[in-house]
């Protein structure tokens, strides 16, 4: 999936390569992204961005 021979993972926000970061369920966030996240006010446009980019992320499906 998103695992690089180097062993970066893909951010599901910036889309790019990096080493550190969170997992949130599948999809992963860089350090940078989720520190801006947390910086970003709810009313910045940047804001919708980031949640755009969240919903990619497949919420585990209940089954019971
Ligand atoms: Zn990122």
């Amino acid at each position: 999936m998103a695992i690089t021979a180097t062993g970066a993972k893909v951010c599901i926000v910036c889309e790019d390569a990096k080493e550190t970061g969170i997992y949130l369920y599948n999809g992963f966030i860089c350090e940078e992204c989720e520190r801006s996240m947390i910086e970003t006010d709810t009313s910045d446009p940047k804001y919708q961005f980031y949640l755009k980019q969240l919903r990619k992320i497949q919420l585990p499906v209940q089954t019971q």
